[in-house]
C-alpha cells in the first residue's frame, strides 16, 4: 500500500472553483486570435474537441521555457492548439500539423492567417502514423524535434509514442491530451457509457505503459480532459 495523504481529493472539487480560474486567470489573458478561433468553433458539432484554454496556458509556458522551434501536432481540428503553438514559438519556428480532416483546419485558417503565423505551419492531410513514418525516413528529422502534441486517434497513442521517441531530441517534450478520458479511467468499465469504453480501455492501457516507461519523465495534469507531459531522457 502507498502511504496516504491527509486529503485524498484534489483541490479542484467544484464547478465554482473551475469558473473562478477561467474567469479570473484564463479568459482575461487569452490572446484575441484564440478567442476568435474558439468563437468560430462553438457552432461545430464536435466543438468540445477543442483544447481547453486553461490547458492552453500551460502549453504556452512549456513551449516558451523550452524555446520550442521544431514541433509536431497530431490532431488539429479547427486549430486552437495549433494557433496557440504558432503564437508561442519564435518567428522561425515550425509546426508539422497532421490531421485527416482538412475541412476542419480550414475553418480556423483565416484566423491563423490574420494572426500572421501561417508561415510557421506545414499542414499535412494524413493519418498520424504514416505521416510520422514519413518524417522518420529523413535522417535529419531523427532526434531533432523539441515538442510534439498528440490529440488524435487515442487507440494508437502507444504506437505514436514509439515513433515520437525517435523524433524527439533528448529533453524534448511530448504532451498527450485526453489522458483522463472524461474521468472514465477511474471508473469500473461497466459503469461507463458504451460510447466511451473503447477510448477508456485504450487510454487506461496507454497510461499504464507510460507509467512504466523508463525512457521518459512523466507528469499527468488534470486540466481539460487530462494531459500527460513527458520529457525524453
Ligand atoms: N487539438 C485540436 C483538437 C483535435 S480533435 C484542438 O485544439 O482543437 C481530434 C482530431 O483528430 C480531429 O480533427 C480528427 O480529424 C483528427 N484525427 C482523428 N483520427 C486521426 C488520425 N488517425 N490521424 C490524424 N488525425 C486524426
Ligand atoms: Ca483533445
Amino acid at each position: 500500500m502507498e502511504p496516504k495523504f491527509a486529503t485524498s481529493k484534489g483541490l479542484l472539487e467544484t464547478h465554482e472553483l473551475y469558473k473562478y480560474i477561467m474567469e479570473n486567470n484564463v479568459y482575461p489573458r487569452e490572446p484575441k486570435p484564440l478567442k476568435e478561433l474558439r468563437a468560430l468553433t462553438t457552432t461545430h458539432p464536435r466543438a468540445v474537441m477543442g483544447t481547453a484554454p486553461d490547458a492552453g496556458q500551460l502549453i504556452e509556458i512549456l513551449l516558451k521555457v523550452i524555446d520550442a522551434k521544431k514541433t509536431i501536432e497530431i490532431g488539429v481540428f479547427t486549430g486552437y492548439s495549433l494557433l496557440l503553438t504558432a503564437l508561442a514559438i519564435p518567428e522561425d519556428g515550425k509546426i508539422v500539423a497532421i490531421d485527416v480532416d482538412r475541412e476542419a483546419y480550414e475553418i480556423g485558417l483565416p484566423v491563423i492567417q490574420k494572426a500572421g503565423v501561417e508561415h510557421k505551419i506545414n499542414f499535412i492531410e494524413s493519418e498520424g502514423l504514416p505521416a510520422l513514418d514519413k518524417l522518420l525516413e529523413d535522417p535529419r528529422n531523427q532526434g531533432s524535434f523539441d515538442y510534439v502534441f498528440v490529440d488524435a486517434d487515442k487507440g494508437n497513442y502507444i504506437n505514436y509514442h514509439e515513433l515520437i521517441l525517435k523524433l524527439l531530441k533528448v529533453n524534448g517534450i511530448v504532451v498527450y491530451d485526453n489522458t483522463l478520458w472524461f474521468g472514465t479511467v477511474a471508473k469500473p468499465e461497466d459503469s461507463v457509457p458504451e460510447g466511451y469504453r473503447r477510448g477508456r480501455t485504450a487510454i487506461v492501457e496507454f497510461n499504464k505503459a507510460l507509467a512504466a516507461d523508463p525512457r521518459v519523465d512523466i507528469s499527468m495534469i488534470p486540466l481539460g480532459d487530462g494531459l500527460t507531459i513527458c520529457r525524453r531522457l
